[in-house]
C-alpha cells in the first residue's frame, strides 16, 4: 500500500542558535537540494544525503565543514545513514573527508559493519577514493580557544554540555513509500578524543524502520540513553510523525536532556519538536511550498497542518 507523498525535512541543531539566518539560509537551501532528488523520482536515501551533503559543506553548521573541535584542537566528526528497510551504516571519529555521511552510505552499502570508527573509516575511505580535506575553519578555531581558556578557568567543563549544538540531519519519505534518515556532526566542544555522541548510534541519534524515519540534535549522550529516535519511530505506528516528535522531546525534557528531533512517517507526515531555546529545520512535502525557521517555537508547526 503507498498512499502517502514524498516529503523531506531537515534540521540544522537545537540549542541557541547565533546566527538565525545563516541557519534559516542553510536550511532552506538543503531541503530544496533534497526535494529536487524526490521530485525526480529519486529515493528517500538519495534525498537525505543530497540534504546533507549541502549542510556539511556549509561552515555555520557543525558537520563536515566547520566541525567543532575536540580537546586537543582537532575535528572528530560523525556520521550515520539508516534505511526503513533495517541498512544501517556510519562513521565515528572521522578526520580529513569533506562528507562523512558519504562515508556512512559506504559502510552500509560497501562492507558488513555498521559502524566503522577512526583510522579505519579513514583507510576505507582513502581506499573508496575519497581524498584528504581539512574540515577545519578559523571561526571553529577561535570557537575552540574561548572554550578552551573558559574551561581552564574553571568556567563550565571539558567536553561542553550545552548551549551551542548544529548537528544536521534529515529525513525523508520517497514516491515509493521508503524512508531514510541521515545525521552528520562534530560533537560537541572540546569532546575528549575518542568520544562516540549519539549521532552514529542506530536509535540513538539516526534511525529509520518500519513505521517512519528520525535525526535527533542536542546532548548526545543524553540522546545516547533515552534511545531518542528510536522511541520516535517506534511511535510512529500509532502516532504522526508530529506527535511522535513532541512525546519524544517532552520524555527528554523529563530526563533533563536537552534535544531537538526530526521526523517522517509512511505517509509522509513530517515532524519536529525541540526543548532548548531554539532550533533551526526546513520541510517540504509534495504539492507544497518549501517552510523554513531557524529560532524559537514560532512559525509553521506540521501539527496545524495534518
Ligand atoms: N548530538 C550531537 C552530539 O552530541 C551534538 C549536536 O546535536 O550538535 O554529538
Amino acid at each position: 500500500m503507498n498512499d502517502g507523498v514524498p516529503a523531506l525535512i531537515v534540521h540544522g541543531g537545537a540549542g541557541s542558535i547565533s546566527d538565525p539566518e545563516g541557519h534559516r539560509a542553510g536550511v532552506r537551501r538543503a531541503v530544496d537540494a533534497g526535494f529536487a532528488v524526490l521530485d525526480d523520482g529519486g529515493s528517500a536515501l538519495n534525498a537525505v544525503l543530497a540534504a546533507v551533503r549541502v549542510l556539511e559543506d556549509d561552515p555555520v553548521f557543525n558537520a563536515g565543514t566547520g566541525s567543532c573541535l575536540t580537546l586537543q584542537g582537532e575535528v572528530e566528526m560523525d556520521a550515520a545513514v539508516a534505511r526503513g528497510d533495517g541498512g544501517f551504516g556510519a562513521v565515528t571519529c572521522v578526520r580529513g573527508v569533506r562528507h562523512p555521511v558519504d562515508l556512512a552510505r559506504a559502510v552500509m552499502e560497501r562492507t558488513d559493519h555498521l559502524i566503522l570508527a577512526g583510522e579505519g573509516a579513514v583507510q576505507l575511505a582513502r581506499r573508496l577514493g575519497f581524498p584528504p580535506y581539512n574540515p577545519v575553519t578559523e571561526e571553529r578555531l577561535a570557537q575552540w580557544r574561548r572554550a578552551l581558556e573558559a574551561a581552564e578557568r574553571g568556567e563550565g567543563r571539558f567536553s561542553r554540555r550545552g548551549g551551542w549544538y548544529s548537528t544536521v540531519g534529515a529525513a525523508a519519505r520517497d514516491a515509493s513509500g521508503a524512508v531514510a534518515a541521515a545525521t552528520s556532526t562534530g560533537g560537541i566542544v572540546l569532546k575528549l578524543p575518542g568520544r562516540v555522541g549519539d549521532t552514529p548510534v542506530p536509535g540513538a541519534g539516526t534511525h529509520a524502520g518500519v513505521h517512519g524515519a528520525a535525526s535527533a540534535t542536542g546532548h548526545g549522550e543524553g540522546i545516547l540513553r533515552l534511545a531518542l529516535t528510536r522511541g520516535v519511530v517506534e511511535a510512529m505506528e500509532s502516532l504522526s510523525a508530529q506527535e511522535a516528535c513532541r512525546m519524544a522531546v517532552d520524555r527528554a525534557r523529563a530526563a533533563g536532556v536537552e534535544a531537538g528531533v526530526i521526523g517522517v512517517d509512511l505517509q509522509g507526515r513530517v515532524g519536529f519538536a525541540f526543548n532548548t531555546p531554539s532550533m533551526a529545520w526546513a520541510y517540504r512535502v509534495a504539492g507544497e511550498a518549501a517552510v523554513a525557521h531557524a529560532g524559537g517555537p514560532q512559525g509553521v508547526e506540521p501539527a496545524a497542518r495534518f
